[in-house]
C-alpha cells in the first residue's frame, strides 16, 4: 500500500442482509486533501463513512489510516477513532446539557482529555464558531445552523488528522455555510485531511480538491471538480429493458450514473456514442 495516504481503502464490501450496499470500493486520500464523496441518496455514502469510523462490521476489504490497517482483528477501535473527527448526518446533541457541556463531554469520554483540558478546548471552539454567547443555552434554543456549528466543533475537538463530514451543511443558511467552509479550509491548510459527503455538486465544486462519484455502492468517477462537472453535464439516455443487468450497464463506455426503475433504464453518460455502441454490440 501507499504509506503516504492518509486514508486508503481496498475492496470494501458491505451488505445489510441481501442488500449489497458497498460493492468493492477502492480509494486513496492523500494527507491534506479535501475530498468530496458525491452520490444520490441511498448510494452508500453514509455507510462508507461509517465503515471508516469502524461503526459497521465490514464483509470484505481493508482500510488503512496513515498506513495502519484499522480493519485487522483486535484493533483498538477507540484509539482509531481518536484520529478521526466525524460529523454524522444524524447525531443529536444531548438535549439536557448545555452547549458548553455538550462540547466538553465527548472529548473527555471519547478522547480521554482531562476535564480542564476539555473545558479550555470547548471555550476556544465555541468562540471560534461564534457560539460564545450560546454556551449556557440548551440545544433546543439553537437554530439549525448553530446546531451544526456545535456538532462541527465536536468533530474537530482533539487532535484528529482526518475529518469526516456526512452532509454537514444540510441545515445551514448561506452565511453559516460560507463560514463553515472557510473554517474547513483553515483546517485543511493546517494539515488535516477532509472527507465529506454531499449530494450538492456546487458545494463539492467550491470546497473539494477532488470529487469521488459513488453510485449504488461503487465509485464511478474520480477527478477534479472540473472533470466531474464536465461529466455531470453529460447526456442522459433512457430506454426500456427488462431485467437490466446492472453490472453490464455500469461497465459501458462513458457511463456516469445508472438508475433502473421497473423496466426503464436511465443512464447519464459523457460519451453517448460509446454507450450506445456498447449497448448495440451486446445486442
Ligand atoms: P447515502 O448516505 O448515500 O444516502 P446510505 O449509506 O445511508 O446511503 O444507505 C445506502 C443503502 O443502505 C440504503 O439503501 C439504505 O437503506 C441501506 N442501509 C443503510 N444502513 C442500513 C442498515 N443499518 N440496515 C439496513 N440497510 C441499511
Ligand atoms: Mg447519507
Amino acid at each position: 500500500m501507499n504509506t503516504a495516504a492518509a486514508l486508503q481503502i481496498e475492496g470494501l464490501r458491505k451488505s445489510f442482509g441481501p442488500h449489497e450496499v458497498l460493492r468493492g470500493v477502492d480509494l486513496a486520500v492523500a494527507a491534506h486533501e479535501v475530498i468530496c464523496l458525491i452520490g444520490a441518496s441511498g448510494s452508500g455514502k453514509s455507510t462508507l463513512l461509517r465503515c471508516v469510523n469502524l461503526l459497521e462490521r465490514i464483509d470484505a476489504g481493508t482500510i488503512w489510516l496513515d498506513g495502519q490497517e484499522i480493519t485487522r482483528p483486535g484493533v483498538n477501535e477507540n484509539a482509531v477513532r481518536r484520529h478521526i473527527g466525524i460529523v454524522f448526518q444524524s447525531f443529536n446533541l444531548f438535549p439536557h446539557m448545555t452547549v458548553e457541556r455538550n462540547v466538553t463531554l465527548a472529548p473527555v469520554k471519547v478522547l480521554g482529555l482531562s476535564r480542564a483540558e476539555a473545558a479550555a478546548q470547548a471555550a476556544e471552539l465555541l468562540d471560534r464558531f461564534g457560539l460564545g454567547e450560546k454556551r449556557a443555552d440548551y440545544p433546543d434554543r439553537l437554530s439549525g445552523g448553530q446546531t451544526q456549528r456545535v456538532r462541527f466543533s465536536l468533530a474537530i475537538a482533539g487532535e484528529c488528522d482526518l475529518i469526516v463530514l456526512d452532509e454537514p451543511t444540510t441545515a445551514m443558511d448561506v452565511e453559516t455555510r460560507q463560514r463553515f467552509w472557510a473554517s474547513m479550509k483553515e483546517e485543511a491548510a493546517e494539515g488535516k485531511t477532509l472527507l465529506f459527503a454531499t449530494h450538492y455538486l456546487e458545494e463539492a465544486d467550491q470546497a473539494a480538491d477532488r470529487i469521488l462519484v459513488i453510485n449504488r455502492g461503487r465509485l464511478l468517477a474520480d477527478g477534479t471538480p472540473e472533470d466531474i462537472k464536465k461529466r455531470a453535464g453529460a447526456k442522459r439516455m433512457s430506454f426500456r429493458l427488462a431485467n437490466a443487468p446492472e453490472s453490464f450497464l455500469l461497465g459501458l463506455p462513458g457511463v456516469v450514473s445508472l438508475e433502473t426503475r421497473h423496466d426503464m433504464v436511465h443512464i447519464q453518460t459523457d460519451d453517448s456514442d460509446g454507450t450506445l455502441y456498447g449497448l448495440l454490440d451486446a445486442g
